[in-house]
């Protein structure tokens, strides 16, 4: 592997000088479709984010280039990309779509960072694709801000994600509900390779594709699993565990994902697509942020449940990798999936405890929470703010004078709780300054 070529003086190399290793496109053909970006009418930066810029090693002195939209986003201009668009499928809403794969972005390329890691490069809203049905394989200026600041607020949470790297905008008009202006997202990711990649080829019988595929996630992404007995049933663990501990922590900051469909689900665990997303205000267990979801599949309390669906969609998809006997394949499968439910339960509890102040653990510390999100949902407490607002007080006192202080929180089962939770910190003896100090670590102000 060479190493990045700097110029004389700069400390972090160019969009050019970066270290290309596109591995995705080595695969068969069949694994994507080429196409080349499609500019948008006047396009220009937005805007540029030089943390993700650090994060895959690009000098983001680039953003100032007078062609770096262009080298973005014009065929051909940027010589070292081999663009695609990945083929995969998936469920959606519950139901098996054979083919979608992306209908409107492009995997740009792959670059190794300095520290060695592989990251993907993709163009969201870069126009037609093979994968693009009946879409105009567009992205609005909307959405693009929408999935921008939602990526930044969830690395900022600690909550694994893809990032943007950048927002291209246009006066191209863009028909959705009304009239929109297009534009382009940059998105970087240690992969986008989906739940509903793995789908693809087991439900079209193309079984060595499956394990190519297997294959290259694990020795690209997870070389430790090489060692083990099954390495591809190793990686559905890994999975299980990943997807375990994303979905406890968006549980535990509100977010609503909105469209949990087997291939918005990363491989890597990582929070991917957001669409009609939403964090909660109010508390509500059965928020739904998509309009379009009128069941409620994927409201915030069926999110736990949901992941464990998309897991056995997965897990359905590598049986063929795990055993040549079928029931040995989905004894194997299985135990594998039920870990998950034990893993989510750890995960969250470890979460609930952090968002109540409590650094030891007490048997009764799940209950307790679970009785104070009764207690939100029946007063129409905001989820961020009754946190916060426990953070800031002190004692029993000041606790209920806080809780009676944000409306409607006239409820009887507010007082009892409180004074549970008060008799629960005295069993914790840590000073309120030491509690106030972890929890709002735990519960942070902005989301
Ligand atoms: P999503 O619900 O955003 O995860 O998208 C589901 C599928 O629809 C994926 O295959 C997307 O690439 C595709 N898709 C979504 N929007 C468009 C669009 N405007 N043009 C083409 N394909 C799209
Ligand atoms: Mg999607």
């Amino acid at each position: 592997m060479p190493e990045p070529i700097r110029k004389p003086g700069t400390q972090l190399p160019s969009m050019e000088e970066l270290v290309f290793d596109n591995q995705y496109s080595s695969l068969p053909d069949g694994f994507f479709s080429r196409h080349a970006p499609q500019p948008l009418q006047n396009q220009s930066l937005l805007h540029f984010n030089e943390d993700v810029a650090e994060l895959i090693g690009l000098d983001p002195g680039q953003q100032h280039r007078k062609d770096f939209v262009e080298v973005l986003t014009e065929p051909g201009r940027w010589q070292q990309t081999d663009p695609l668009a990945m083929c995969y499928s998936g469920h959606q809403f519950g139901q098996y779509v054979p083919r979608l794969g992306d209908g409107r972005a492009l995997l740009l390329g792959q670059v190794r960072s300095s520290s060695r890691q592989l990251w993907d490069i993709q163009l969201k809203g870069s126009g037609l694709t093979l994968y693009s049905r009946q879409g105009d394989g567009k992205a609005v200026l909307r959405s693009t801000i929408r999935e921008y600041l939602a990526s930044v607020a969830m690395h900022g949470l600690g909550i694994p994600t893809t990032h943007a790297l950048a927002l291209i905008g246009s006066d191209e008009p863009v028909y959705r509900e009304t009239i929109e202006t297009g534009a382009m997202l940059v998105r970087i990711a240690t992969s986008h390779i989906r739940f509903g990649t793995f789908e693809y080829y087991f439900y079209n019988n193309r079984y060595d594709d499956l394990r190519q595929l297997a294959g290259y996630v694990i020795e690209n992404y997870f070389p430790e699993l090489q060692d083990h007995d099954s390495p591809s049933l190793a990686l559905l663990s890994s999975a299980v565990q990943s997807t375990a501990e994303l979905i406890a922590q968006w549980q535990s900051v509100g977010f609503c994902h909105g469209v949990m469909n087997s291939d918005n689900m990363s491989i890597h665990g990582l929070t991917i697509d957001y669409g009609p997303y939403g964090f909660l205000d109010k508390y509500e267990s059965a928020h739904i942020c998509n309009h379009s979801d009128h069941g409620g599949r994927y409201a915030f309390n069926r999110q736990p449940g949901i992941g464990l669906f998309n897991l056995s969609c997965l897990a359905q998809a590598m049986l063929p990798l795990f055993d040549d006997d079928p029931d040995q394949a989905v004894e194997k499968a299985t135990v594998a999936l039920k870990e998950y439910e034990g893993l989510f339960d750890q995960a969250y509890l470890h979460r609930k405890r952090l968002k109540l102040g409590l650094a030891s653990p007490d048997p009764g510390d799940g209950a307790l929470y679970d009785d104070l999100l009764d207690v939100m949902e029946a007063g129409e407490l905001d989820f961020t703010r009754t946190f916060r607002m426990l953070s800031e007080c002190g004692n029993e006192e000041e606790i209920s004078a806080c809780l009676e202080s944000i409306p409607g929180a006239e409820n009887d089962t507010g007082p009892q709780w409180l004074r549970n939770y008060y008799a629960r910190l005295e069993k914790e003896g840590a000073s309120q300054e030491t509690r106030s100090a972890a929890m709002k670590l735990a519960n942070p102000k902005f989301i």
